[in-house]
């Protein structure tokens, strides 16, 4: 999409967007309850671009009554569900209308490259939502082998009221991920997104109000996460929270739940993935083009960023020279600039982070053979793409996450310590594993714990696939798939006595 857009049209955009601010409730915009507003601001300018509403617990309480009301009333979640598809198409169709806008709109949000934006995020947003509302009307309930005397039916119902509260990495995908299920499988659903990168989901939902979405069915509640985010997590009438962010704030929810109404929680957390090259893999270039993507693809700000690199020491030199190479290629800078492969950094605390893990790792002994350095160009937050060698497997930037573009290479002497060290983590959301020998593939594929192994590249699978983690990086639930919809239904069994003992009775 993007080689139908010059810089120039991409500025022009920008120039005339219209800054969405205001929460939405109820099928329409207003300020919080409060009248308290928080900024949100251009991470590649420093500019505040605009004061979003702060939505407090009062607004949670009223979203949630609206999405009750609008649940029990039935005008989504009892919809024909060939009429609930057409409508979440309908919504399909106008994010495609609005796909420049939504475009600019998240890169100049989240610093975000445009290229990216254009290219992954709002397509990737339209085909998620296209594939669960595609879903609506081809999902069959089930029969259970109960013999003669009985019928027992298993049906899926919309579980109710569903609270998402989403990061800020990938504003519009991770909006899909969740709004499609929950959507299609008829919940009334309240989005809360990260406080750093509301836009798009406010322009989402006015989009849905066009496509024919009820009042009520779709909130979006900008704010804080102690203040909005805990509302959701600790409201009693809010039947699922679907959480994706660190694996810090997915054990509050955790908590809020135990104490409130024990409201079905799902958790998609952090990682320390690895790119594992084990001593037969073929094809070094592209090996080294996957690693770079895998770990630098959105400035690392990535909860599958491949941050270790695992490699038989054989062929370490070889692939970190291509890595090296291909590195060459990875321009950062203005995320409007479509010839910028890497943007700007989220927040100034979050550049700071990174620059502290750097900067860590470097007293901790291990050598910057690329990066290592923040860009300057005087206003945006640049970090470059950085390659540490020397690491050893206690030091931090070998064992906790970064979320920025920082690979940490550790060299081993057999495949077999490969697979260990790709295991001694406490994360286990991804993996990807180079190898020629498909025995070898299957093999430690199955060994890895972790939710995803990518073979030969560096993956995070499709929509068609479950996504999710192990240990700290999930619980609950899997996203993408149609497992993605029992997040959001329940099971009820209706058992119905179809045996003849009662006629007897009565003849009798
Ligand atoms: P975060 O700080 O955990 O925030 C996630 C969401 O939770 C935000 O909406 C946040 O609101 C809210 N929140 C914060 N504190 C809260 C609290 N006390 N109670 C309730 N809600 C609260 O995560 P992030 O910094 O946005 O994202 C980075 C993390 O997400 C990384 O660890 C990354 O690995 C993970 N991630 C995982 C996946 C996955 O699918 N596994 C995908 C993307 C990112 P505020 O914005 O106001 O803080
Ligand atoms: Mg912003």
């Amino acid at each position: 999409m993007s080689g139908l857009l010059s810089r120039d049209d991409i500025q022009a955009i920008a120039v005339d967007l219209t800054i969405p601010n205001a929460a939405f409730i109820d099928g329409k915009f207003a300020g919080s309850r409060s009248g308290e507003t928080f900024p949100t601001v251009n991470p590649a300018t420093g500019e505040t671009i605009t004061e979003i509403a702060a939505c407090n617990g009062d607004d949670v309480d009223y979203a949630v009554q609206k999405a009750r009301e609008a649940f029990e009333r039935g005008t989504w979640s009892k919809m024909h569900p060939t009429e609930r598809k057409e409508t979440m198409i309908r919504l399909v169709k106008l994010i495609k209308r609005h796909r420049h806008e939504l475009a600019v709109l998240e890169s100049v949000d989240s610093g975000k490259p445009i290229k990216d934006c254009m290219e992954i995020d709002v397509p990737e947003t339209m085909h998620c939502l296209a594939w669960h509302a595609e879903a609506v009307d081809k999902l069959y309930d089930q029969l259970s082998p109960s013999g003669d005397d009985a019928v027992g039916m298993i049906v899926r119902e919309p579980a109710g009221v569903v609270g998402c509260v989403l990061p800020w990495n990938f504003p519009l995908m991770m909006l899909a991920w969740k709004l499609g299920p929950a959507l299609a499988s008829g919940n009334s659903v309240i989005i809360k997104p990260a406080e750093q990168t509301s836009m798009t989901a406010l322009r989402i939902a006015d989009l849905a109000r066009e496509a024919g979405v009820p009042d009520g069915v779709l909130s979006v509640l900008p704010g804080l996460g102690e203040v909005t985010g805990q509302a959701i997590g600790r409201h009693d009438d809010i039947d699922v929270v679907s959480f994706t962010g660190s694996t810090e704030v997915g054990r509050r929810f955790l908590e809020y739940a135990a104490q409130s109404n024990l409201k079905r929680i799902t958790l998609e957390c952090g990682g320390k993935n690895p790119s594992v090259v084990l001593s037969d893999a073929a094809n070094l270039d592209d090996v080294a083009r996957h690693i770079v993507y895998s770990v630098f693809w959105n400035m690392g700000q990535n909860c599958t960023s491949n941050s270790r690199l695992i490699v038989h020491k054989a062929l370490e030199d070889d692939v970190l020279g291509r890595v090296h190479d291909r590195l060459k290629d990875w321009r950062t800078g203005n995320p409007l600039d479509p010839a910028n492969a890497l943007g700007a950094i989220v927040t100034k605390e979050h550049f700071d982070k990174i620059m502290g893990d750097i900067e860590r790792a470097k007293m901790d002994g291990a050598h910057v053979t690329c990066g290592g350095d923040a860009i300057e160009d005087g206003k945006g937050l640049y970090v470059a793409p950085t390659v540490f060698t020397g690491v050893k497997e206690e030091m931090a930037v070998a064992r906790d996450e970064v979320f920025g573009p920082v690979l940490a290479v550790l060299p081993v002497g057999s495949d077999d310590a490969a697979i260990e060290l790709a295991n001694d983590t406490r994360y286990g959301l991804q993996a990807s594993l180079y190898t020629s020998n498909v025995a070898k593939a299957h093999r430690y594929a199955r060994a890895i714990k972790a939710g995803t192994i990518s073979v030969n590249c560096y993956s995070e699978g499709d929509i068609t696939t479950p996504f999710g983690g192990y240990k700290l990086s999930g619980f609950g639930g899997r996203d993408n798939s149609l497992l993605a919809h029992d997040q959001y239904t329940e099971t009820k069994t209706i058992w119905i006595n179809t045996g003849d003992d009662h006629v007897d009775e009565e003849v009798g």
